[in-house]
């Protein structure tokens, strides 16, 4: 199973915010989308970094309602880890467990086609492992 198997289901929007918008602002988007990470990329859909309910916890922790005012691109990651559209599921997974993230963007020449969460990863992987029992069902039950 690849990543283009799961976007052929789910589709390839994708939630941006440009850099220079404020916490506020992502802050509201998250909620409006019902969604945990926001893409940070300007007009030309490049990846410039990503932001999730994880980096705004944090700094209003540490900082308080002061921080709704600042820029996105204070508070984002910008190192982003990416996959394309050939990765197998199970590499992403790897990919989301070593990094002790949840998203994963879809780059392919270097332009963001899409999003994998792990909610995505978990419910293909519960779907192969279910059509495996089926699978093993079928073969006792006729030998
Ligand atoms: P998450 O579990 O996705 O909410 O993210 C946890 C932390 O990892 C946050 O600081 C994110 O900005 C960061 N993060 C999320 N996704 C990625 C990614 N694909 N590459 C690098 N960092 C990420």
């Amino acid at each position: 199973m690849t990543v283009d198997h799961i976007l052929a289901v789910k589709g390839r929007d994708v939630i941006t915010i440009p850099p220079h918008r404020t916490l506020d602002e992502a802050v509201k988007l998250l909620a409006e989308k019902h969604i945990g990470a926001l893409v940070v990329a300007g007009a030309d859909r490049r990846v410039l970094g990503i932001i999730t309910e994880r980096d705004i916890v944090r700094v209003l922790a540490r900082r308080g309602a002061a921080a709704f005012g600042e820029s996105v691109s204070a508070h984002m990651t910008g190192n982003v880890r990416t996959c394309h559209g050939g990765f197998l599921v199970n590499d992403v997974m790897e990919i989301m467990t070593l990094g002790k993230f949840r998203h994963v963007p879809v780059v392919e020449d270097e332009v963001l086609v899409g999003i994998i969460s792990i909610g995505d990863v978990v419910k293909h992987r519960l779907a192969e492992v279910e059509r495996e029992h089926q699978v093993l069902r079928e073969y006792i039950a006729t030998a």
